[in-house]
């Protein structure tokens, strides 16, 4: 194996790490918990010179939530943190379980959401969830921070818009309403702890007769990028989920993935896995809704 050089820059201020990465602009990446940087560059498939590490940099822990600005995860927060966190798994109860199911404690214990996001996976298990709550990333530079919908985050498998002298400062998620519900599904087909082949989720909010008022669907290693299932959300909102709309929808999220055979199954395996996941994706999201309003 080739030895790997590279200088690790450890700021203890955001500017600061603006700075370096401004500096380094042509050779530079953002360490956060190193858990996919890391075994890339000893690999030897990512060729950088400087890393511009966040572990010192003050208050990019934070987890936090309230009630009318909605929950907030820093650059810093680790997968575990954010599975334990009570408003998490009150509110967010998607995210709080993929963050719990995704690889191995360890893992979970270095990594973090922000990181998973900007690997820029199609595969990354929170990309789903948080795309389903219509999360946005705070996003700084020198002299500057913009909000950008996740949505419009990625452009291809490891791929995405951000510059490399920006920095993802935070994940901002929107406040649920009461009669809300949400799930997250996954399928490995080899093992537990592998890389997820489907992943879908569902966020559904209820209005008073019960109907389904708002739904978002989204999906992850079943194309490009992971990505909303729109026509499938269209067809579920104003109606009751009888079996027969969540079939068609399941099968509106289906026509909307873009499954590749690879090491880890087949495309047809996982369209049909996308049929079965979108389903239980959906009542569970009802069933919760349904419970939250007769709180
Ligand atoms: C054994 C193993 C199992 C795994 N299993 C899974 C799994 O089941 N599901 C899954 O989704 N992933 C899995 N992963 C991948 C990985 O652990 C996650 O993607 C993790 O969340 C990455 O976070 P990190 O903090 O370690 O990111 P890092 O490795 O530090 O960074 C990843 C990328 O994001 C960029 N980045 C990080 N933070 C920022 C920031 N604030 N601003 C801008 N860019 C930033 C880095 O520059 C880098 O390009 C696994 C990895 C391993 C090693």
């Amino acid at each position: 194996m080739p030895a790997v050089r590279f200088e690790v820059h450890q700021p203890t201020s955001l500017e600061q790490a603006l700075d370096l990465l401004s500096t380094h602009r042509s050779s530079v990446r953002v360490l956060a918990g190193g858990t996919d940087l890391v075994p890339k560059l000893r690999a030897g498939v990512l060729d950088v010179q400087h890393l511009v590490s966040l572990a010192r940099v003050p208050g990019l822990n934070r987890i936090s939530f309230e009630e009318d600005d909605g929950l907030v995860i820093g650059a810093g927060a680790r997968l575990s943190d954010v599975a334990r966190h009570p408003a998490v798994q009150e509110y967010y109860p998607a995210l709080a379980h993929a963050c719990a199911v995704m690889a191995t404690p360890q893992v979970r214990n270095m990594g973090t959401v922000v990181g998973n996001l900007a690997n820029a996976a199609p595969s990354a298990d929170t990309a789903a969830p948080l795309l389903a709550y219509d999360a946005s990333l705070v996003i700084v530079e020198r002299g500057g921070r913009r909000q950008l919908k996740l949505r419009e985050f990625w452009t291809g498998p490891g791929l995405h818009v951000l510059e490399p002298w920006e920095i993802i400062e935070a994940i901002r998620v929107p406040s649920p309403p009461r009669r809300a519900g949400s799930c997250y599904q996954r399928i490995s087909a080899r093992s537990k702890t592998d890389i997820a082949a489907v992943g879908v989720a569902a966020f559904l909010a209820l209005d008073l007769e019960g109907k389904i008022l708002k739904a978002r669907l989204a999906l992850a290693a079943v194309a490009p990028t992971p990505l909303r299932a729109e026509e499938a959300e269209a067809m579920l909102e104003g109606q009751l989920p009888e079996e027969d709309l969540l079939l068609r929808a399941a099968a509106a999220c289906v026509r909307a993935s873009r499954p590749i055979d690879d090491l880890r199954a087949s495309a047809a395996w996982r369209r049909k896995m996308v049929q079965v996941l979108a389903q239980r994706a959906i009542q569970e999201s009802y069933r919760q809704a349904k419970q939250g309003g007769e709180r």
